[in-house]
């Protein structure tokens, strides 16, 4: 069940629901970060007489029933949409945000010659991993803390807001420190301890699909973090393994208008793990702004073939401006929705 306040809703007054529903041996959680409050009420079943009596309490809206598994994530429970603000970049909002760097934090030179390229390119927000999820043991793991210290450089000497991953609830103070989002891989879609630290965080959480992970697994991934009280989560559809290795992932498109019906909550798109392929990133970029994606999150640095992590799949910064250009004019003509700020 889900108790929609209305925006005007006081504190007290959403208490005042909240500790009804307690008193009746409910489990309440509030979303409570922006737009109107929504409390959602876990416990079956729901006397009858229940939606009623909470209609009649001071600020509610409404009540509705869900037999969704998720509930705060659930686009019902703020049909308006979700913005999830970083500094001056609205994702949600009327504008494609996009989001660009290399894979992995590899040196200064590196990092801040790639931040120069990608803002002049236009893209709004920089990426990069200081701490990386490798298949093989031998791999370059990232440079840890000294890649976030980078990331804050470059974006002192950019202006763009950064960020990077995080892997374990140990880190997580840490990249929050430094980044300005913090993004869960998908490896770690389904990380528990993981979720429910970054839910204690003062920072919006980029929340990968994991490449296993059903859809409705991954919104009780972004639930875990709603539950824990951090209401600004952005989902990042990152292509699924499928039966056909000519693409390192199949990009699941399908997605991003399904999940923009069943939550509120803004979804981008990342095209470079998605193919694999630097030839088909800009094809598939376009192609998840076409369906509805608020945004994208590409690699590119300028030279992608010296790339340590990812280079087959990495851009050049002519490449992303052209992307940039192509993924605003697509936008304009995909209907915006009117969405509030978390
Ligand atoms: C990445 O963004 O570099 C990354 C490791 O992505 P994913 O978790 O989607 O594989
Ligand atoms: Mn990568």
């Amino acid at each position: 069940m889900i108790v929609r306040m209305r925006a005007e809703a006081t504190a007290e007054a959403t208490e005042a629901v909240a500790a009804e529903l307690r008193s009746r041996g409910f489990e309440v959680h509030l979303l409570t970060g922006g737009g109107a409050p929504v409390i959602g009420v876990n416990g079956q079943p729901v006397p009858a007489d229940l939606g009623p009596a909470l209609c009649a309490l001071p600020g509610v809206a409404g009540v509705l029933d869900t037999t969704r598994p998720y509930r705060l994530a659930a686009r019902e429970a703020r049909p308006e949409g979700t913005v999830v603000q970083v500094g001056d970049v609205r994702i949600g909002g009327p504008e494609p945000v996009i989001i660009a760097g290399p894979c992995v934090v590899e040196s200064r030179e590196q990092l801040l010659r790639a931040a120069e390229a990608v803002r002049a390119a236009g893209a709004v927000m920089l990426r990069g991993g200081a701490f990386k999820p490798r298949t093989s043991p031998y791999s370059f793991q990232g440079l840890g803390e000294e890649g976030l210290r980078l990331l804050a450089e470059a974006r002192e000497a950019t202006g763009l807001p950064v960020v990077s991953e995080v892997m374990e609830p140990g880190q997580v103070e840490m990249v929050a420190a430094y980044a300005d989002v913090l993004q869960i891989g998908s490896r770690n879609m389904a990380n528990f301890p993981l979720l429910k630290r970054v839910s204690q965080v003062d920072r919006p959480v980029l929340l990968k699909r994991g490449f296993a992970a059903t859809i409705d697994e991954w919104l009780l991934s972004a639930e875990y973090i709603l539950a824990g009280g951090n209401d600004r989560v952005i989902l990042c559809e990152r292509g699924i393994r499928s039966f056909d290795p000519a693409t390192r992932f199949t990009l699941d498109l399908n997605a991003v208008p399904l999940v923009r019906q069943l939550s509120h909550l803004p979804v981008i798109v990342d095209p470079s793990h998605g193919t694999g392929r630097r030839d088909l990133v800009a094809a598939m970029a376009l192609a998840g702004i076409a369906a509805g994606a608020h945004g994208l999150i590409v690699e590119a640095l300028p030279d992608p073939d010296a790339a340590l992590c990812d280079g087959p799949q990495s851009i050049t910064p002519d490449l992303l401006a052209d992307i940039v250009a192509r993924a605003r004019a697509i936008h304009a003509v995909v209907a915006p929705e009117t969405a509030v700020v978390a």
